[in-house]
């Protein structure tokens, strides 16, 4: 049990109740729903680039 962000939408969840899983560059990401892995997958720079967490 792992708890695990979706770097698309954001939300957390245990990485056991991901609807969606892939990898990129050797790292597992995890998805809330087919659509955040698909957003993901074009675009992964966007998402990854970009880990400044400080906007609230
Ligand atoms: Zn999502």
């Amino acid at each position: 049990m792992a708890n695990v962000t979706d770097p698309v939408c954001g939300m957390q969840f245990d990485s056991s109740q991901a609807e969606a899983q892939t990898t990129h560059e050797g790292t597992a990401y995890f998805f809330c729903s087919e659509e955040c892995r698909k957003l993901f997958e074009a675009n992964p720079e966007e998402y990854i680039g970009n880990t400044a967490d400080s906007s609230a």
